[in-house]
């Protein structure tokens, strides 16, 4: 008897400490983008620029989870680093649609509550991740797009900005170089190497929640009005505290059709599956035999990440409680 009752104190405090142990721990992981990235094109300052920018907002997001803040403004914080750079596609040198211009989309998902917010084809708002999280936190909506999504941003006080803001002559040339391969029975069709640079973050807090959030620019020389996967809840973006949160990058289409972000939680929850097996499935079996080329980010209850990718490269890096960081472009 005396064993048995010793046996189940011991079993007590054991979960107890596991409890405590798995309460304090976070991660981070965030992307800038996936894409069929050549070694030439990335010279060693180029490379050195772009994981500079990706550990400062590694730096930014973490600083918030330290100290017991939520993965939400963790993953806001870092997107806005993100954002306000023009090496990426989103906020600052997002790319230009067919017309010349840039029409911007973002989404976020709170894993806790499973409420989400996004915008889409936006043009004078400076951080659209800051209206997809208004549009979740300020309106009955989840997605707001165009015009009204600029109106309802500047009546919640967004900063806003001329649309010129968001040019980059190198996005300018690349545009440039789309039109001169173009013809214009192909107007609308898009290269998909020259999107390169969404922004993508997920995390989770000491508190056990998730929550993911994507932003980008779309696909250089895509049809005004075309809405891609990042702003949409269960493609682009998806968290969910039963399971994940998931942030893709890649061509928009393949991961609408295929649900990608929503497909990862759903095997985790219904197939039980790992993360590492739910997100491999998806990115190098689905998407690569269908020719969807990208990847995803993804963290777990667990403080598991994964980081797969079906292209040459894609910007990314992860910081974890325990210490472990890492931060690349290639495999
Ligand atoms: N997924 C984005 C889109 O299709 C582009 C990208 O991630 O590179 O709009």
């Amino acid at each position: 008897m005396k064993t048995l009752f010793r046996f189940f104190v011991l079993f007590l405090l054991l979960t107890l400490h596991l409890q405590l142990f798995a309460q304090g721990s976070y991660a981070l992981v965030i992307h800038g983008g996936s894409g069929n990235i050549s070694r030439e094109w990335m010279s060693p300052e180029r490379e050195a620029a772009y994981l500079a920018k990706l550990s400062e907002a590694l730096e930014a997001g973490e600083a918030i989870l330290k100290t017991g803040g939520s993965s939400m403004d963790a993953v806001v914080a870092a997107i806005m680093i993100l954002e306000d750079s023009p090496l990426f596609n989103a906020g600052k040198g997002a790319v230009f649609n067919f017309e010349g211009r840039n029409e911007l989309d973002a989404s976020i998902m709170d894993g806790k509550t499973l409420q989400a917010g996004a915008v889409a084809g936006i043009t004078n708002i400076k951080n659209p991740i800051t209206a997809a999280r208004k549009v979740m936190e300020n309106s009955p909506h989840v997605m707001l797009t165009g015009r009204g999504a600029e109106h309802f941003a500047f009546e919640e006080g967004l900063e806003a900005v001329d649309p010129s803001y968001f040019f980059d002559q190198a996005r300018w040339d690349q545009y440039r170089e789309f039109l001169r391969d173009n013809t214009p029975q192909l107007r609308g069709d898009t290269y998909p190497d020259m999107k390169m640079g969404t922004v993508g973050a997920v995390a989770l807090d000491m508190e056990g929640n998730l929550a993911a959030a994507t932003s980008t620019g779309g696909m250089t020389g895509k049809r005004f009005g075309r809405i891609g996967d990042s702003p949409i809840i269960g493609a682009g973006t998806y968290a969910n505290n039963q399971a994940c949160a998931v942030s893709a990058t890649g061509h928009g289409e393949y991961f609408i059709r295929n649900v990608i972000a929503y497909d990862i939680a759903a095997q985790m929850m219904y197939a039980g599956k790992s993360l590492h097996e739910a997100a491999n499935d998806n990115v190098m079996q689905k998407l690569k035999e269908q020719g969807g080329n990208g990847g995803i980010i993804a963290v777990d209850r667990q403080g598991n990440v994964a980081m797969p990718f079906n292209t040459t490269g894609m910007f990314r890096g992860y910081i974890k409680s325990t210490g472990e960081t890492e931060v690349k472009i290639f495999e």
